[in-house]
């Protein structure tokens, strides 16, 4: 397993995705992560899952340190005491005294970012967050916060995969030592039947998942958290770092056309040009 330094912590690039597990699939879900062999997981107050995380996790039997939990703030809690309750919440539903990553799921122009920022900051004070970090964040928003914290931003969480390249906010994050997450890796499963993911695929005898995701973790600072209910989708996706993309197969890849955005419900900021 590729691992991404997360501010002086070495976090598995691949993750595990939760959006839209829940109750006994997701309890299920979990330890079955586990046991495959992820040790990151992706969830959010919002996908009302932290309880059967919580649950799933703790019914692996491994022990908490050797996990990274993300979760993430609702987009509607955004204010100091909205944050500090919130995450108490998840901390409880959760089963854990910390969480490694809290992020802000979506900016919003309905609290100043720089008072969420700061509740955060006492979170993680208080050794309650690890860490902290940014979803869906234009390179305006990341700017503001940058400003705000410094070098305190650890990671962005954006929509990123083969068909959506995000070349401006990818390059701000790496001038500023921001980690990516891509979330909807797969492209919610428009990568399969791809003429030129299938020909790489075919190529390397692996799938067209496979290649977009490997894509991904192989891109400095770049992690990746699928999600999937099902156990040969679980193995299938942590299989891909016993083989590489070789320049010729970059080469095709970067030059797919990259501007399908999946994920813009109406709170959505106004994206950078991909
Ligand atoms: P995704 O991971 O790109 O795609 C998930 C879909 O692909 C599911 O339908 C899954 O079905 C299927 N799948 C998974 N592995 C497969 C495989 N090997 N072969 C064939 N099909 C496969 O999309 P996503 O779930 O939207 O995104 C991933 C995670 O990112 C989410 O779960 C969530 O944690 C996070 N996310 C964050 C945000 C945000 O605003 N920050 C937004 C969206 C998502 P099965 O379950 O049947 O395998």
């Amino acid at each position: 397993m590729i691992a991404v330094d997360m501010q002086g912590k070495a976090v598995p690039a691949l993750g595990f995705g939760t959006w839209a597990l829940n109750g006994s699939e997701c309890e299920r879900a979990i330890p079955m992560a586990i046991e495959v062999g992820y040790r990151h997981i992706d969830t959010a107050q919002t996908y009302e899952n932290e309880a059967e995380v919580g649950r799933g996790w703790t019914a692996a039997g491994i022990a908490r340190g050797e996990l990274f939990i993300t979760t993430k703030i609702t987009r509607t809690g955004n204010a100091a005491a909205e944050v500090i309750a919130g995450v108490e919440t998840s901390l409880n539903k959760l089963r854990t005294d910390y969480v490694d990553l809290l992020l802000i799921h979506w900016p919003t122009d309905a609290v100043p970012m720089a008072e969420t920022l700061d509740a955060m900051g006492k979170l993680k004070s208080a050794g309650k967050i690890r860490a902290l970090g940014v979803s869906n964040f234009t390179v305006g928003h990341m700017r503001e916060a940058v400003e705000r914290l410094g070098h305190r931003v650890a990671c962005n969480q954006i929509e990123y995969h083969l068909l959506l390249k995000q070349q401006r906010v990818i390059d701000y994050a790496r001038a500023h030592g921001i980690a990516l997450t891509a979330y909807c890796p797969l492209a919610r499963g428009k990568l399969m039947g791809h003429p030129v993911v299938e020909r790489v695929a075919k190529k390397h005898g692996k799938t067209a998942n496979q290649i977009g995701l490997r894509w991904l973790v192989q891109q400095a600072g770049v992690l990746a958290i699928p999600k999937t209910a099902s156990l040969a989708h679980a193995r299938e996706n942590i299989g891909i770092f016993e083989f590489a993309l070789d320049a010729e197969d970059l080469r095709a890849l970067d030059a797919l056309p990259a501007n399908t955005r999946l994920v813009s419900p109406a709170w959505a900021p106004k994206w950078d040009a991909a």
